[in-house]
């Protein structure tokens, strides 16, 4: 079955609460677990950018079940392709809290300073969420040590 990972922006809506992201995230690490999903989200106070691989089948399905989410809206797929292996093989949904550290990471990769994935390049958004994830791998490293 072929490997794919899929690339999105979206707008966070007016009925998304920052508490919110706590079930969003524990349902994402739930489902995606047991659908061999993996991936990694950001976000600011406006906009989502997520990343999913996986089977094409199950990464299909769950982008769908994401899209009809209320919590956020405008969804735009910046990038959808065949890989040949996982970038993100350690989070079923990674997720980077430290907010200085995303502060500058959006000034590198956003022409204006500023967190917009809708005006980012695919491979800019692509590597973002790289730095992301090695951020995030050193702070669970730094947790466990
Ligand atoms: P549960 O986890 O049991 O739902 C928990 C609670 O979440 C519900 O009781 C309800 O309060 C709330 N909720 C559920 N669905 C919605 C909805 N559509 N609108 C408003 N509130 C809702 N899910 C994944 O499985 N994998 C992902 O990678 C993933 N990424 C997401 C990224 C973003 C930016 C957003 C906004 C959502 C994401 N979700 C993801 C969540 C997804 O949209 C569904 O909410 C979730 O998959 C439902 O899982 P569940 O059926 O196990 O419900």
């Amino acid at each position: 079955m072929s490997l794919v990972r899929l690339l999105y922006a979206s707008t966070i809506s007016d009925s998304f609460n920052a508490d919110d992201i706590k079930q969003i995230l524990a349902s994402a690490q739930r489902n995606n677990a047991k659908e061999n999903v993996t991936g990694m989200l950001t976000f600011d106070r406006h906009y989502f950018l997520q990343c999913l691989e996986g089977s094409r089948e199950n990464v299909n399905a769950i982008y769908h079940r994401i899209a009809s989410d209320s919590r956020h809206e405008k969804l735009e797929i910046l990038d959808y392709q065949s890989v040949n292996f996982r970038e993100f093989p350690n989070w079923n949904m990674g997720y980077l809290q430290n907010t200085g550290t995303l502060i500058k990471l959006f000034f590198k990769y956003n022409a204006n300073g500023l967190f917009d994935p809708y005006h980012m390049t695919p491979e800019g958004a692509f590597m973002l969420l790289l730095e992301i994830r090695d951020e995030a791998d050193n702070a669970l490293k730094n947790n466990e040590g």
